[in-house]
């Protein structure tokens, strides 16, 4: 299959952790037969640089004209003094809307091995496996009106959503579950807001047309306390834009470490793929960055953008296996490092690589 995989590897880290996400894919498509093409466009501080635009115009049509788009992270330090509207993470904000992806995807996977790195009991987040499906061109970060009426002292943000709205998002919710354990939870407050009311009743309408997937309702604040005691309960978790915010990112504990998430935007015109961290300037250039959340999106690109389910999970399986062998990067290993074996950013991505690769030849 041929796949044209626009790269923004932006600024920071990002650079170090998409070369070695982009060196995963390009094994996974030689062994393959497949014809993938890493083209690379700026974007962020290193455009404003160079461009004088967080967004130049050909890193938008190159995106558009993409079938993916692979985001490292953007922002620095020194462009911190510039006005909202001319910073890097501007750009970042004008390409998601420009890509249009309505349902974010964002996978919390526990590795047993990482267990340590995370403040919850292994016994509590062993095993657990979710994927946050959030409505992302909604609800309060978007509503109308808006406003910050300094001379009355109010402000007074909307949360605002369409039945469509709701209904595109939870189908894309139910159909990724027919794919996982067949189980939705849709997060809302409906006992306090209409509009979580008419998201329930949506989802519930919607739920008619997936039979094989149970759905249960929970209100976000049960919600964030059931995450942290009980994570294993839960499969695909779906929810609108500022609920999904925060409980994916409480769900990161989960992990062990900021440096291992993925994520996906999809439903627009072009899907963006992105691990959840940012630029990280206090790591950057030392070969000190966890290259895995970066590959682990690599695998949502294959999963969503390619229908090579097979070949992400023998990625995701890669990145289990390194870290069953005992191989971590400083991130991974903060409290017991003489216990591992520590690799640089590239030294960690040449070892998922020799994996994968093996593991694509026997399989
Ligand atoms: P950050 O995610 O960059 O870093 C937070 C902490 O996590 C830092 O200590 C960093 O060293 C560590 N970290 C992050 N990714 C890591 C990795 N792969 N391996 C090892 N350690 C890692 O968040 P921040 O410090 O709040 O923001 C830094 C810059 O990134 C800011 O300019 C911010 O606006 C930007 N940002 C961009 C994105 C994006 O591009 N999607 C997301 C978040 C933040």
């Amino acid at each position: 299959m041929k796949l044209n995989i626009l790269v923004t590897a932006g600024d920071g880290i990002g650079p170090e952790v998409t070369n070695e996400a982009v060196a995963v894919l390009r094994e996974v498509a030689s062994l393959g037969g497949h014809e993938f093409i890493f083209p690379e466009r700026r974007i962020g501080g290193v455009a404003i640089v160079h461009d004088g635009s967080p967004l130049p115009a050909g890193t938008l049509a190159a995106a558009l004209a993409s079938d993916a788009v692979l985001l490292g992270a953007v922002g620095g330090n020194e462009f911190n003094s510039l006005a909202p509207e001319k910073r890097p993470e501007a750009g970042l904000l004008q390409l998601r809307a420009a890509l249009g992806g309505f349902a974010n995807l964002r996978p919390a996977f526990a590795f047993k091995e990482l267990a340590v790195n995370s403040p919850l009991r292994p016994e509590i987040i062993d095993g657990a496996d979710i994927l946050f499906v959030r409505e992302l061109l909604g609800g309060l970060y978007f509503g109308q009106p808006r406003e910050w009426n300094r001379s009355t002292g109010e402000a007074w943000n909307t949360m605002r959503y369409t039945r469509d709205e709701v209904a595109r998002v939870a189908r894309v919710a139910f159909s990724l579950a027919t794919k996982r354990r067949n189980k939705v939870t849709s997060v809302d407050k409906a006992n306090v807001l209409e509009v979580s009311q008419l998201w329930r009743a949506t989802v519930t309408e919607v739920a008619q047309e997936f039979p094989s997937v149970t759905l249960e309702h929970q209100y976000v604040d049960a919600m964030s306390m059931h995450l942290m005691n009980q994570p294993r309960n839960y499969d695909v978790v779906l929810t609108e834009n500022l609920f999904g915010d925060i409980l994916s990112d409480e769900s990161a504990v989960i992990t062990g470490s900021l440096g291992m998430l993925p994520s996906a935007t999809i439903g627009g015109k072009v899907n963006l793929y992105e691990p959840v961290h940012g630029s990280a300037p206090d790591i950057a250039g030392k070969g000190l960055a966890n290259p895995l959340g970066a590959i682990l999106t690599g695998a949502l690109i294959l999963r969503h953008s390619a229908g090579l389910e097979a070949e992400a999970v023998v990625i995701e399986t890669g990145v289990r296996k390194v870290l069953e062998q005992g191989f971590r990067t400083p991130d991974l290993a903060r409290t017991n490092p003489q216990d591992f074996t520590v690799f640089t950013t590239t030294e960690m991505g040449k070892k998922v690589r020799e994996t994968v690769k093996t593991m694509l030849v026997n399989a």
